[in-house]
């Protein structure tokens, strides 16, 4: 897989809002927001998109990512109100990194 900028924050190369890190998994800001609180989670590992994801292999990241997500929705005082996780995938899903990542979209009631 070629390597995108999110190996560079993974490895703190190049500066990234870090806002939760376990040994599995990195959140921090988008640099683009799309509401108040925009939050990209990725994998440590490099797996391109949710195209790649085996469901047996890689039950435990996504067990990982989604206990993230709660953290950082209490982490922001969010967890109530709510939140949207979206993946993106492919060129049709609007995948720009190809370096699967979940977004969390908060802070304000969400249209479509
Ligand atoms: P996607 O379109 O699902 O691939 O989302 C990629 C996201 O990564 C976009 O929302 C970008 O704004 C965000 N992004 C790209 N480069 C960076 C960066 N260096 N730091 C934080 N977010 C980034």
């Amino acid at each position: 897989m070629t390597e995108t900028i999110f190996s560079k924050i993974i490895r703190k190369e190049i500066p990234a809002k870090i806002v939760y890190e376990t040994d599995t998994i990195l959140a921090f800001h988008d640099i683009h927001p799309k509401a108040p609180i925009h939050i990209l989670i990725i994998p440590k590992i490099e797996i391109p998109s949710v195209r790649e994801l085996a469901s047996r292999e890689h039950a435990f990241l996504l067990g990982d990512l989604f206990d993230a997500a709660n953290k950082i929705a209490e982490i922001f005082g969010v967890k109530e109100k709510g939140f949207r996780l979206i993946f993106n995938c492919g060129p049709d899903g609007g995948q720009e990194v190809y370096h699967l990542h979940m977004h969390l979209l908060a802070g304000k009631k969400l249209g479509f």
